[in-house]
């Protein structure tokens, strides 16, 4: 399958190392240099390069050189990204795993999950409603088969493509067709996103992760999300129902979802859902939150047949060690101190005089005289010191700076500090 131009160069920006929080406005910058151009074409390395260093930044200063850096590092990632993606494997991937799965977590048996396709627009073939839908990946269940006239099955747009997203959204797709078996009530469309997208995004990741214990494909969805996402408000929706469904996984556990789940299919109305999220996101218990949410007329016997379901789920698998590893790598998603352009540079170019010593001691130990602060990063290098992100001293009557008295290149390589440009 060929990339497209946004698909390749967000893959180049999940793979982190920017300055830029989040580097996902790195995209808008790109843009606003090739008016008119929204990067839905064919990547192709040479000419996508080519726009990337069109791309409009800030004009000058350290904001410029900053900006000058990240592009830098996009342009020499994409010159050598292949144009061509196996997307098939990752279809491949999901469709063996699938159906043990969808026992694991949903509790249902012989789960088929539909091969996704690929198309140029949603949903290219059947309906011309959604032309304009610029979602990465859609599931249509029964019900909504039924109203879009669209077959039953998962829908992948091509120009959303990004290497390494696929992966996670096949899993994420193939959650949707295991809450229809598990989950949504019959006949009608029934959409509650905190908890369909949000344990869809929680148990896909617990899935990939299980599947393919790739740590570095994991890294890239973190950033994906945080750099990226964060900057989608459909998404960002997706990650606060993510969180929620979460809590309610991490307290509650998996025989307790799987109860509420099967509440869900035979009382859809029974409960108020957003009380109930928004109960557990305030640090309610999900077993407290669900009864506190009850608005039916006879929560005696809704409590009981949830109790008793829970009590025939613990029977099977509850969270193990790796679906914790998966759940709490995306709930630690922390925003980095983002500082102006001109302290950044400075930072980083203290960093680098650090980085010259030829061994760690050695580089631990540095110090650099304030008179050999080159003019642009003085006024940067003063206020790092200021706020103690790098310590100062007078030394034989001039003052020096230490990069890691204030652990500066450790703030740095950790990520937790970034830029605003
Ligand atoms: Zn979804």
């Amino acid at each position: 399958m060929r990339l497209s131009e946004r698909g390749a160069i967000r893959s180049a920006i999940a793979e982190g190392g920017l300055g830029l929080f989040p580097a996902g406005r790195l995209m808008e910058m790109i843009k606003a240099g090739n008016p008119g151009d929204e990067l839905k074409g064919d990547f192709d390395p040479q000419a996508t390069v080519e726009k990337l260093r069109g791309a409009r930044g800030p004009e000058g200063g350290a904001a410029k050189a900053v900006f000058d850096r990240d592009i830098g590092i996009l342009a020499e990632r994409l010159g050598l990204m292949p144009a061509n993606y196996d997307i098939e494997a990752a279809f491949d991937m999901m469709l063996t795993v699938a159906p043990e799965l969808a026992k694991r977590y949903y509790g249902v048996e012989n789960f088929e999950a539909p091969r996704p396709k690929v198309v140029e627009y949603f949903f290219e073939g059947f309906s011309d409603v959604y032309k304009d839908g610029d979602w990465f990946a859609f599931n249509v269940n029964s019900a909504e088969s039924a109203e879009m006239n669209v077959p039953v099955g998962t829908y992948f747009k091509r120009d959303q493509v990004s290497p390494g997203l696929p992966e996670f959204s096949a899993m994420h797709e193939a959650n949707h067709a295991m809450q229809e078996a598990a989950s949504l009530p019959d006949g009608f469309n029934h959409y509650l996103p905190w908890f369909d997208e949000g344990l869809a995004d929680a148990f896909g990741r617990m899935m990939l992760y299980r599947t393919m214990k790739d740590e570095a494909l994991m890294g890239k969805l973190r950033r994906f999300r945080t750099e990226v996402e964060s900057l989608d408000p459909r998404k960002a929706t997706y990650h606060f129902g993510e969180e929620t469904a979460s809590l309610l996984l991490l307290r509650g556990r998996l025989p307790f979802a799987k109860a509420l789940m099967r509440a869900r299919r035979r009382e859809p109305f029974s409960v108020d859902w957003s009380t109930m999220g928004g109960l557990i996101k305030e640090g309610v218990d999900p077993h407290v939150a669900v009864l506190k949410s009850y608005v039916g007329s006879k929560q005696a016997a809704f409590q009981k047949k949830l109790d008793r379901d829970e009590k025939a789920f613990r029977k099977g698998p509850d969270l193990d060690a790796s679906d914790l590893r998966a759940l709490t790598m995306f709930l630690a998603s922390e925003r980095p101190a983002c500082l102006p352009p001109e302290e950044y540079a400075a930072a980083l170019w203290l960093a680098s005089e650090a980085a010259k010593a030829p061994d760690p001691e050695q580089a631990f130990k540095i110090s650099i005289a304030e008179s050999d602060v080159p003019a642009e990063h003085k006024n940067g290098a003063a206020k790092l010191a200021s706020i103690y992100f790098i310590t100062k001293r007078e030394e034989e009557g001039r003052i020096v700076y230490s990069p890691y008295g204030g652990g500066l290149p450790y703030r740095l390589g950790s990520g937790e500090i970034r830029c605003t440009y």
